[in-house]
């Protein structure tokens, strides 16, 4: 079976060990299995610091699929020193609000300079990944540059301005009210080497419960990404983020004001729309209890919440019953 999943950071990175645990694959490190898992991987958190490449998405999904991440604070390595970002603070050199731990720099460092030597994200990324084995292809969603942008009053001047997803998120913790959410450089840009294809030959394909704005509103932003998902002859099945009203873990919900849009499973449906009428979903589980009715999208209340691998196994096994696909 081919699956193709996408992704954010954290929520699409455990979700992607429920679906390799689902197919008979180690939730960790790579496996034997007649099934392919093609993770398209958002890439608009992405960022310049310090002159280093900071994909903070790819990262995440390598980490934690290949054994690497700290569990307690969900990104970034386990075991990290913070010896350099010290050094930085002490020369007082911006970005301080970023935390670069030592062992994740040497990941950007060879990131940056594979980019500086001409190679695109998707093959330095699948360098990267020949050491972390994550056991599922992780496409980043572009090569060409992706970057959300939020449109905020600035707190020192009052002026509205745009400001990187990162200073918004990390910096601000997405307490400032934001105005609009960009893509910027999405309407160019094309769809990472592999990712059509994938989408157009899946037997199906997933939407992770990640961020639905800023990890899988940018990956579908992408219009040959978007095309390929409402062409293909594959369901596509989204898994809502939402439940009971609030994002489980992080603040996606100040993303989902700021375009309109009510943090319900329902109203993220609706804001994904049915693939009958233009948008990208056939079908849209969520949370026991939770309600949403949605023309043309098949909805099924099933637990949703990631709290052990088999449970998150049981939530993609629960995804592939609603797209009809059997795996064996
Ligand atoms: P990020 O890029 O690190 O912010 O991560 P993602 O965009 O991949 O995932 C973030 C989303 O995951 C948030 O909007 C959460 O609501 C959602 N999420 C986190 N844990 C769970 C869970 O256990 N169940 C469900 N249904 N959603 C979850
Ligand atoms: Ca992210």
């Amino acid at each position: 079976m081919k699956v193709v999943v996408l992704v954010g950071g954290v929520g699409g990175a455990r979700f992607l060990q429920g679906v390799k645990a689902a197919l008979g694959l180690p939730a960790i490190g790579p496996g034997e299995s007649p099934h392919e898992i093609t993770a398209v991987v958002n890439n608009g958190d992405d960022v310049w610091l310090h002159g280093l490449r900071v994909c903070p998405d790819l990262d995440t999904c390598m980490y934690t699929l290949g054994g690497g991440i700290d569990t307690e604070r969900g990104w970034g390595q386990a075991g990290e020193s913070w010896t350099v970002k010290e050094e930085l603070a002490a020369y007082g050199a911006e970005p301080s609000w970023f935390g670069l731990g030592d062992k994740d720099i040497a990941t950007h460092l060879v990131r940056s300079r594979m980019l500086r030597a001409g190679y695109p994200l998707s093959a330095v990324t699948e360098a990267l990944c020949a050491r972390w084995q994550p056991g599922v292809r992780l496409l980043p969603a572009s090569d060409d540059r992706v970057e959300t942008h939020v449109s905020v009053d600035d707190p020192e001047t009052g002026e509205r301005r745009a400001i990187h997803f990162q200073e918004w998120w990390v910096r601000h913790r997405a307490q400032l009210p934001a105005h609009a959410i960009v893509s910027v450089g999405a309407e160019e840009a094309k769809p990472g080497p592999g990712v059509a294809e994938a989408i157009t030959n899946a037997d199906i394909v997933l939407f992770a419960p990640s961020n639905p704005v800023v990890s899988v509103g940018t990956i579908l932003a992408v219009p040959g990404i978007r095309a390929a998902i409402t062409a293909t002859e594959a369901p596509v099945i989204g898994l809502s983020p939402i439940i009971d009203g609030k994002p489980l873990r992080g603040m996606a919900d100040a993303c989902l004001t700021a375009i309109g849009v009510d943090s319900t499973a329902e109203a993220v449906a609706r804001h994904y729309g049915s693939r009958k009428a233009g948008g990208v979903l056939d079908g849209w589980l969520i949370h026991t209890g939770d309600s949403a009715l949605v023309e043309g999208v098949e909805v099924r209340a099933v637990p949703l919440l990631m709290s052990t691998v088999d449970a998150t196994a049981r939530m993609a096994l629960d995804a592939f019953e609603l797209g009809g696909v059997r795996v064996g």
